[in-house]
């Protein structure tokens, strides 16, 4: 008997049989495995229909580190290829607090108000992963546009090198594209290297600033600033109006230093508030001007150029370094050089020669 107090000895009580449990809430779900990628074409499919699912799916294949997902990822750019670059590429960077995730969920509303307007928003981070949180493309982040129809929000590839990371949100922008997106936001973190990276993926870059330090300059590396297309300082609101003002006068008389940018357009700077939704329009008035001169004077498709060929050296190397330092027996001899050079018992300039040697042999098999 399933309960002994059903039993008729126990008079006066009764006990309901439970409601029985499935071995597994999502029946779907299992442990340290997933559902397999689907084969290229029928990703590509997909894509180009502007299945959303299979954009993420085709994204996740993109993001995989698995050897055997290598090929199948290449083969799926490839085809979206011809279909890519049918959009305007935006870099967004500011320090943590500067406002970012807050901006481009107003930047991103306003875009799509304009008939047919789509958005993907990316990010890199390098210093993410994916498990303890990406602090970058979070859609929590972004509430209102996370549940818009026409935004498509991706967080950074999780932690790797720069460089892949990198790689990795240049092919999804292709494939964003190629599933009809044609406005791309690539977020990052005003820190470091990661500027020069989406610098070198987008066609506008916007450096979001804040005011209120006292000297405004101070921090920002001069890279950085020359890099960027616009300038513009969030926070616009309250008794902040005035020294976002003062920061302003300041980046303009900064920015006439730099020598001319080769677009031949000038910077600007401007103030906003992104969360009292003040100044948008002018912000974006000011990229769309951008847009138009690119176009007019050739720099829009002669940068794109400059980009594609960049991004195919990028490649290289990082596919000579992988294969050079993923060599089982590379590894285990740069151990023993490590400690050679250290202790100089040989000097760097051998050791590097001696690896290199035994490496082009092994190519040579
Ligand atoms: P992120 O780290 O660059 O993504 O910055 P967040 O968008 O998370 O914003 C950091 C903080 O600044 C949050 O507390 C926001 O509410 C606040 N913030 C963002 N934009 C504005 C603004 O335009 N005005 C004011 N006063 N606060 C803002």
């Amino acid at each position: 008997m399933e309960h002994p107090e059903n039993d008729s000895k126990y008079l006066g009580l009764t006990v309901n049989s439970g409601v029985v449990q499935p071995p597994s809430v999502n029946p779907y779900f299992r442990r340290g495995r997933r559902k397999p990628l689907p084969e290229a074409g029928e990703l590509v499919e997909g894509i180009l229909k502007g299945d959303v699912m299979m954009l993420s799916r085709a994204v996740t294949l993109v993001e995989s580190t698995a050897p055997e997902h290598y090929a199948r990822a290449q083969e799926v750019i490839e085809k979206c290829l011809p279909y890519s670059g049918n959009s305007r590429r935006i870099g967004l960077t500011g320090v943590p607090g500067a406002g970012k995730s807050t901006s481009i969920d107003v930047f991103g509303l306003h875009v799509l108000k304009t008939p047919g307007a789509r958005l993907a928003v990316l990010a890199i981070d390098p210093s993410s992963e994916r498990s303890k949180g990406s602090i970058l493309g979070d859609k929590t982040r972004m509430e209102k546009l996370s549940t818009h129809p026409g935004a498509f929000i991706r967080p950074s590839p999780s932690a790797g090198s720069l460089g892949g990371v990198a790689r990795k949100t240049r092919e999804t922008i292709v494939l964003c594209e190629a599933a009809g997106y044609n406005n791309i936001f690539v977020e990052t973190v005003g820190v470091g290297q990661s500027e020069t990276a989406v610098h070198s993926m987008v066609d506008f870059f916007l450096l979001i600033q804040v005011a209120g330090t006292g000297d405004e300059l101070q921090g920002i590396k001069r890279g950085i600033m020359e890099m960027a297309d616009g300038i513009v300082i969030n926070k616009a609101d309250g008794d902040n109006i005035g020294p976002t003002q003062l920061a302003q006068a300041q980046f303009r008389s900064a920015l006439q230093l730099f020598p001319p940018a080769p677009s031949g357009w000038k910077p600007e700077v401007l103030t906003y508030s992104g969360y009292f939704e003040l100044g948008i329009p002018e912000v974006w008035d000011m990229i769309d001007r951008y847009f138009a001169f690119v176009r007019e004077n050739g720099y829009f498709d002669r940068r794109r150029r400059e980009q594609a060929r960049f991004w195919m050296y990028e490649t290289i190397d990082e596919q000579l370094r992988n294969h050079f330092y993923n060599d089982p027996d590379i590894a285990a001899n740069l151990v023993r050089l490590e400690s050679d050079v250290e202790s100089h018992r040989r000097s760097s300039f051998t050791a590097a020669k001696n690896i290199l040697d035994r490496y082009f042999k092994t190519l040579d098999k």
